[in-house]
């Protein structure tokens, strides 16, 4: 019966009636009672308290105030009219301001009436005034106004239907009023117990109308809990399930072409971080099991030698492999970097890109088939249906926040039995973050960079002083170094961003003259065999300047580079820039980083340039970068639920994130297939979450 309350349509609550429905319905997606009352406040303000005229200023938030209306007076014609009045207590006057609904004030307001009046102190021509102000006739207030008022979200067209906050809350009283005395919990008893969380009655009531801050928060915690534990719950549920049922291809030895690269290739000892990951995959792919692993480590910490090695445990067991990247540029480098390292191992290494001619494609294609390919390096051409293998055992995807986790299960399906996969990113993530977008994903960190590197050093410089750079850059070029400067390219300015870097060549072009320079120029306008040849230039040596937009941003890999010149650095993110730094310091020699910058710097841009000057940690960076973004810029949030999260947010909450997915591990390692009676309730919200999601698809 308690379950029959929640799943009431909205159109027969008291006070909602079928207009309202339809409203609710069509901004909010609220559809039932529940729905309703999980539609939660944002805010809450004081309403408790009465100012004085004389008391509010603009730096105060919301004031409520008591007192007459005089001099009501509308300005200006038709579309930029407003609407002002006079607003006096005993202690001073102050003015209303209305740009909407004219009419309807003028219709409403009675001169020298008193009123109660709410609203957001502002100051404007040196007078403080207070736009669209909520506002009451005093008689009619009821003085009953909580210390803790609610405050809800709403749109234009729920206002225009009285579905303001104000309505909203009226109508939430209605549903706690006549919520049952017993409802269905949605978390079990023992985690309410162990966790000294509210119950879910008390809660609902607790988080509309909190009697005190305590109560507030309490429920709040229970809330945020709840909604972060059932994120991880489903995410490790995939996992149990993909543990059971998808089998792995059993890679039980190591062999001849293992064993050979170890020891007559491998050019240097790994580092201890690389031979524990190692050992963990290795592990994973002797069970028997499809491994799903996520694969995380600093820009330059040695990821794709570890991808490599992976790669030649699959062919030692008899099965190919595939390393996927997303764009042209990095799998022709990883092509380029496996060709060299596997030199004269007897492997064949293929590269399939969408600018394949069809007679080679074809060739690639019939091959891959037939199994006389070992391994093939390519971009989302790889992932279409005519891309068959004769049996691939691992699949490798490299800077995998571009690719859709859709994507990565079209790869899965290549075979009956599912490839191993791995996927590498390409600056390390945050933890919280890596917990929820790959929370379905064993993960690997390789914590440790090879031996040998010089940290990068990096310093920040006004566009002022950009003589002085270049003078800096002929130095470094003199001692045999080449120097990188990039350019930003953001698409809906690319026009301008295209001159900038055409300037920007040109000015380099007359600073570094020929023969004596060489420069080279790289950026996505051009076509993929001149960006090849350009880069390829670059890399032999022959050129010394490499200018160039961001498409050199990943992978790129020129030792001998140890200067990067990063122009209009306030305009990039702070991954980007640890990964664009990440392409020097890569040999022995000292190497630089300088930001350039226009004097006016947000406060963000101050703090990203601020952290890179400081900290080369790409895990503290990936922090600050979340904190300052929201994970909702994140790439790859899209996907991953993390934006359906109502109170929960995995850039504050962290340790509530931390405990419901320890919470969440529990139970599954107890009750898998959550039969258990105790684990009834998880059963039935994580059905009930899968219908109502399908009935939203089929709606919108
Ligand atoms: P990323 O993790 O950014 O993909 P790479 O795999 O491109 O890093 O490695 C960066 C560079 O470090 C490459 O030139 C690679 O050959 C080198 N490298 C990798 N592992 C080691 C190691 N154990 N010792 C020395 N150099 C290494
Ligand atoms: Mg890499």
């Amino acid at each position: 019966m308690a379950q029959d309350f929640f799943d009431t349509p909205i159109e027969y609550l008291k006070g909602v009636g079928p207009k309202k429905a339809e409203i609710l319905q069509k901004e909010l997606r609220i559809f039932t009672c529940e729905g309703l009352i999980r539609h939660y406040p944002f805010r809450y303000v004081d309403r408790s308290k009465f100012y004085k005229v004389r008391e509010v200023n603009e730096s105060l938030p919301y004031v409520q105030l008591r007192g007459f209306i005089t001099n009501l007076q509308t300005i200006g014609e038709k579309r930029s009219q407003r609407m002002t009045t006079t607003f006096r207590d005993e202690t001073g006057i102050l003015e209303l301001v209305w740009f909407k609904g004219i009419n309807w004030v003028k219709k409403s307001l009675e001169a020298n009436k008193e009123y109660i009046i709410f609203g957001k102190p502002t100051e404007f021509n040196g007078r403080i005034n207070i736009v669209h102000p909520e506002l009451e006739a005093a008689n009619e207030f009821s003085g009953t106004m909580s210390a803790m008022q609610p405050v809800y979200n709403s749109s234009e067209k729920m206002k225009l239907h009285f579905l303001d906050s104000k309505g909203i809350s009226k109508i939430q009283k209605t549903i706690i009023s006549q919520l049952p005395t017993v409802i269905n919990e949605t978390l079990p008893d023992k985690l309410i117990v162990d966790l000294k969380l509210g119950g879910l009655r008390e809660t609902l009531i607790n988080i509309h109308q909190p009697s005190n801050p305590d109560s507030l928060k309490k429920a709040e915690f229970r809330l945020k809990f709840e909604e972060l534990f059932y994120l991880q719950l489903e995410l490790l549920k995939m996992k149990v399930h993909r543990k059971e049922v998808n089998k792995g291809v059993l890679f039980p030895k190591i062999g001849e072409y293992f064993n050979s690269f170890y020891q007559q290739k491998l050019p240097f000892d790994l580092t201890n971080a690389q031979k524990r990951v190692l050992k963990e995959i290795r592990a994973d792919m002797g069970t028997g099991k499809q491994m799903n692993r996520l694969l995380q480590g600093d820009v330059g910490s040695g990821k794709t030698l570890v991808a490599l090695m992976s790669m030649l445990i699959a062919l030692d067991n008899g099965y190919q492999a595939c390393l996927m990247a997303p764009t042209e540029l990095l799998v022709t480098q990883h092509f380029a970097t496996l060709n060299k390292m596997l030199e004269g191992l007897g492997i064949k290494i293929a590269l399939l890109t969408g600018s394949n001619k069809t007679k080679k494609r074809r060739e690639i294609l019939e091959q891959l088939i037939s199994g006389e390919i070992h391994i093939v390096v390519g971009t989302h051409a790889l992932i279409e249906e005519s891309v068959q293998f004769k049996n691939l055992g691992l699949v490798v995807i490299d800077e995998q926040h571009r690719f859709g986790v859709e994507q990565r299960s079209r790869l899965w399906h290549k075979s009956d039995v599912f490839p191993h996969v791995m996927v590498m990113t390409a600056t390390p993530i945050p933890r919280t973050l890596a917990m929820t977008l790959y929370g379905d994903l064993d993960t690997s960190i390789i914590d440790e960079l090879p031996p040998g590197r010089t940290p990068v050093t990096t310093v920040h410089r006004f566009d002022s002083n950009r003589l002085r750079v270049f003078g800096f850059m002929k130095e470094q070029i003199k001692e045999g170094r080449q120097v990188y400067v990039v350019y930003p390219l953001i698409e809906e300015s690319e026009k301008m961003d295209y001159k900038d870097l055409m300037d920007g060549f040109e000015s380099i072009s007359r600073a570094f003259p020929m023969p004596e320079y060489q420069v080279s120029i790289v950026h996505g306008r051009m076509k993929p065999e001149a960006r090849d040849f350009e880069m390829q230039r670059f890399i032999k040596g022959e050129t010394q300047i490499m200018v160039a937009t961001t498409v050199i941003e990943v992978g790129v890999d020129v030792p001998n580079a140890s200067v990067m010149v990063i122009e209009s650095a306030e305009r990039f993110g702070l991954s980007q820039l640890h990964q664009l730094r990440g392409r020097v310091g890569r040999g022995a020699k000292q190497s630089y980083c300088i930001l350039m910058s226009s004097f006016k710097l947000s406060s963000d841009a101050r703090t990203r340039i601020e952290t890179m000057v400081r900290t080369t940690d790409g895990f503290e960076i990936a922090e600050i970068d979340m904190q300052l973004r929201g994970p909702g810029d994140l790439a790859g949030t899209q996907q991953s639920g993390i934006l359906n999260l109502r109170l929960a947010d995995i850039t504050k909450d962290s340790i509530i994130l931390n405990l419901a997915r320890k919470a969440a591990q529990n139970i599954l390692e107890q009750d898998p297939h959550l039969t258990s009676p105790e684990n009834k309730c998880l059963a039935d919200v994580l059905n009930k979450k899968r219908r109502t999601n399908t009935n939203w698809s089929k709606i919108s």
